[in-house]
């Protein structure tokens, strides 16, 4: 069922200034529905859209074009494959999901200086996306290095509910991407954001809350 998306924002944007987060942007994320929600964004005004998967981005590039032209960013948010890269590149405007040395490469094969965030796992577990805190500072010199534009740092709080692990997740990125003097936190999903906001988040990330449940 589609959803009411301009009305949802208004909700959303309302519930961002009681936080007092009214810098902070929406990426509104369209991942698993169909082009009718990239549009339905667009429409709504919310100014930058993100995607999951490689092959939804090719499958949706015409409408993903579509809002790009009117002005709308479109980020990948999802883990990429290298071999992947290049269902994405010349569709997207920033890469958040940057997460390995051979990725990067491969994106600066792809797409010249295109905007990347380095993607960080707080928390022990490996089969998670993101890498750990101490492969940072490297990678964002690597990134550079081969000519793409690092903006900050993103995180995935940890799923379980857990509220102090994700303050504790989102507290350590923020002075993380402040010691390496990176301005954007992507940080805050539809059910954490409020706690993304209170540790400096600049970019929230919001699907269910705007588009329904996937
Ligand atoms: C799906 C997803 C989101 C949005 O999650 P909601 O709970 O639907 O708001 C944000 N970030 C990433 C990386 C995601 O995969």
């Amino acid at each position: 069922m589609q959803v009411d998306v301009a009305a949802a924002y208004a909700e959303l944007t309302s519930r961002l200034a009681d936080l007092g987060a009214d810098g902070v942007r929406v990426v509104g994320v369209t991942k698993a529905h169909g082009p009718w929600a990239v549009q339905a964004a667009c429409d709504a005004g919310i100014t930058a859209v993100g995607e999951n998967y490689a092959q939804e981005v090719r499958d949706k590039a015409e409408v993903l074009a579509a809002v790009r032209a009117s002005g709308v960013e479109v980020h990948f948010i999802g883990g990429l494959q290298t071999n992947k890269v290049r269902m994405v590149a010349g569709r997207v405007d920033v890469i958040q999901s940057v997460d390995r040395t051979s990725l990067i490469d491969e994106i600066a094969r792809r797409d010249a200086g295109i905007a990347v965030m380095v993607q960080v796992h707080h928390g022990g577990e490996t089969n998670k996306a993101g890498c750990a805190p101490a492969e940072v500072h490297d990678l964002v010199e690597h990134a550079l290095q081969r000519g793409l534009d690092v903006l900050g740092l993103m995180a995935v709080g940890p799923t379980d509910g857990d509220r102090g692990a994700t303050e504790a997740a989102f507290t350590a990125t923020r002075a993380l991407a402040d010691r390496l003097g990176l301005p954007e936190c992507s940080m805050g999903m539809s059910n954490d954001l409020d706690i993304a906001v209170a540790c400096g988040t600049t970019m929230v990330r919001v699907g269910t809350a705007l588009f329904g449940a996937r």
